[in-house]
C-alpha cells in the first residue's frame, strides 16, 4: 500500500524493460585492481573508472588507513560550520599549487560541483554555451539555473561560433576527455572564441586529471594551456584518483563565491577528512609516478592495435575510454551478455545516457591490466565477431 501512483512508475519501469534499457546495479562482492565478484563470479573489469588502478590499491589503502587515524569518521558538520579540517584545506593547497591558479574548493561530488558551478554563475537572461555531449550533471543545473541553454554540436568551434554570435553574456561550458567517447574538446579554439566573444570558459576534466599530462594535470596541459587560460576547471576524484569528491578551481574571488553562494557547498555535509587526506596522498603518488600513464598508454595502444587485427571499429580515442559502439541496445546487451559467459565485465551504455542508436560496449582500459589480460578480451571479441 502506498500513497504514490505506484501503477504509474510501473508502466515507465515496463517501458523501459520493453525498449531493453531496464537497469539494474550489480553488487560486487570482493575486487582487486582488475577482477570483480559479483553474482558469484569473477570477472575481469573493463568497466571502471579507475584508470591507473588506485582505488584498489595497498598504498591508497594505507594513506586512508593513516587518515582515519588521525580523523576518524565523518566530517560533522558542512564546511562553514565545523566540517572543513586541515586535510580539507591541505588538498586544497595542493590543488591550487598542482594547477598553478589561485584557489580550490571541494564538493562532495563531481556532480554537486557541477551543479554548483552552473547554478551559481549563469541566471536567467545569460546563456549557457554547452558542448551537446555535456555529462548530465552540466545539463541538469543548466535547466535549473533559468539561463538559456546552446547546445553546440560536438567539439565543432563553428558551431560554438554561431550561437556566440546570436547570443549573449554568459558561460562556455565543455569537458577535457568525453566520457562516453574518450575524445578531447579542441581547446585552442574554444579558447580563442572565449577571448574574442568575451565569455568564460568552464572546464570538467573528470576524465583528463590524472591520465593525460605532465604529472597527470589533464588534458589542458596535454594540449599545451595553462589552467589559468580558463576560468574554472573542475575534477574528480572518483575516477583516476581512486578516492571519490570533486573540486572545482581558478581565480580567489570565484571561488570565495562559491563558497558563499554555493547550496550544494554550503548545505551539505562536507566529505570525510580521511577522504580529503586520502585524496591528497592519492594526487601526489599520481604526479610522481608517471609509469602508472606510460603503463596505461601501452595497454590503451596494444588494445588499439590488436583491435585493428579484427573487423570492429573502434573511435579515434586514446584514452582509457575505447567505445565499441553497436547501434541498438538489443546489440549491445547481447555482446555485455557474451563477455560475461567469458568471465569478462564490460557494460553495455544504452540510451539515455548515450544518444539513440549508438548503445555501445565502453571499455575502459587501465593500467593495471595485463597484455593477457587485454589479449583475452580481444580474443573473447572475436569470438563474439562470429557467433553474434
Ligand atoms: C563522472 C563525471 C562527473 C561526475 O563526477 P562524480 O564525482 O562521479 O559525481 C562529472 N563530469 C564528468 C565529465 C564526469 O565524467
Amino acid at each position: 500500500m502506498s500513497r504514490f501512483d505506484i501503477a504509474d512508475f510501473q508502466k515507465k519501469l515496463d517501458e523501459r524493460r520493453t525498449e531493453g534499457n531496464y537497469r539494474t546495479c550489480p553488487v560486487i562482492s570482493s575486487r582487486t585492481g582488475t577482477v570483480i565478484e559479483t553474482g558469484g563470479r569473477s570477472y575481469l573489469n573493463f568497466s571502471s573508472n579507475d584508470y591507473l588502478g588506485m582505488a584498489a590499491s595497498e598504498e591508497l589503502a594505507g594513506a586512508w588507513c593513516r587518515g582515519t587515524e588521525i580523523w576518524k569518521g565523518g566530517s560533522g558538520a558542512s564546511p562553514l560550520v565545523t566540517g572543513l579540517t586541515g586535510a580539507h584545506r591541505s588538498l586544497e593547497s595542493f590543488i591550487a599549487d598542482f594547477l598553478g591558479v589561485e584557489a580550490a574548493v571541494l564538493f562532495s561530488s563531481g556532480f554537486a560541483a557541477n551543479q554548483a558551478v552552473i547554478k551559481t554563475f549563469c541566471r536567467p537572461g545569460t546563456f549557457i554555451y554547452a558542448d551537446r555531449l555535456s555529462h548530465a550533471s552540466l545539463q541538469e543545473a543548466a535547466v535549473l539555473s533559468g539561463a538559456e541553454l546552446r547546445r553546440f554540436t560536438h567539439n565543432d568551434p563553428d558551431s560554438l561560433k554561431r550561437f556566440l554570435e546570436k547570443g549573449g553574456k554568459g558561460l562556455i561550458v565543455t569537458e577535457g576527455v568525453f566520457s562516453m567517447d574518450g575524445d578531447e574538446a579542441p581547446l585552442a579554439e574554444i579558447l580563442s572564441l572565449a577571448d574574442r566573444y568575451g565569455i568564460p570558459v568552464f572546464l570538467d576534466d573528470a576524465h583528463g586529471f590524472g591520465v593525460h599530462g605532465t604529472g597527470g594535470r589533464g588534458t589542458v596541459s596535454v594540449q599545451g594551456f595553462r589552467h589559468g587560460d580558463f576560468d574554472l576547471v573542475t575534477g574528480t576524484f572518483g575516477k583516476a584518483y581512486g578516492t571519490g569528491g570533486a573540486f572545482v578551481a581558478g581565480n580567489r574571488v570565484l571561488i570565495e563565491y562559491m563558497v558563499n553562494f554555493a547550496r550544494e557547498y554550503i548545505y551539505s555535509t562536507h566529505m570525510p577528512p580521511a577522504q580529503a587526506y586520502a585524496t591528497e596522498f592519492s594526487m601526489r603518488y599520481v604526479a610522481e609516478h608517471e609509469e602508472l600513464r606510460n603503463r596505461l598508454r601501452c595497454n590503451v595502444e596494444h588494445f588499439r592495435s590488436a583491435m585493428a587485427q579484427t573487423g570492429y571499429l573502434l573511435g579515434e580515442s586514446h584514452h582509457s575510454i575505447q567505445p565499441l559502439i553497436l547501434g541498438s541496445s538489443e546489440k549491445a546487451v547481447s555482446m555485455s551478455s557474451f563477455l560475461k559467459s567469458r568471465g569478462i565485465f564490460a557494460g553495455a551504455i544504452r540510451p539515455p545516457t548515450v544518444p539513440k542508436n549508438t548503445a555501445r560496449i565502453r571499455f575502459t582500459i587501465t593500467s593495471a591490466h595485463t597484455g593477457d589480460d587485454i589479449e583475452f578480451l580481444v580474443e573473447s571479441l572475436k569470438e563474439a565477431e562470429k557467433l553474434l
